[in-house]
């Protein structure tokens, strides 16, 4: 009874670890592996949370997508004329070379 404790708690610690690599639930995952060691392979075969994917790409998206209002400091879009927070006009930027 003890060996099975202690690989729970050293195989839920690995699941933890490995779930918040992959974005996923890491207490869910502990605790998943706690229980039921041989979740950790479900785990290893899932990999990567590729609903977490998209969420980072969306933010490195909006990162490249959006600019300050020169006038307000308001986040607008970079392809924005017309800052629709304070309604200015938004001067086309400067290429960079
Ligand atoms: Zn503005």
């Amino acid at each position: 009874m003890h060996f099975y404790l202690l690989t729970g708690i050293v195989v839920g610690f690995a699941a933890s670890i490995l779930a918040g690599r992959y974005g996923r639930n890491v207490n869910f995952w502990f605790v998943v592996c706690f229980i039921f060691p041989p979740t950790f392979l479900v785990l290893l075969a899932l990999g990567e949370n590729q609903e977490c994917m998209p969420d980072m790409q969306n933010q490195a998206q909006a990162m490249n997508e959006y600019t300050e209002c020169p006038y307000c400091a308001e986040r607008i879009k970079k392809k924005a004329k017309v800052c629709k927070h304070c309604g200015r006009d938004i001067p086309p930027k400067e290429i960079n070379i």
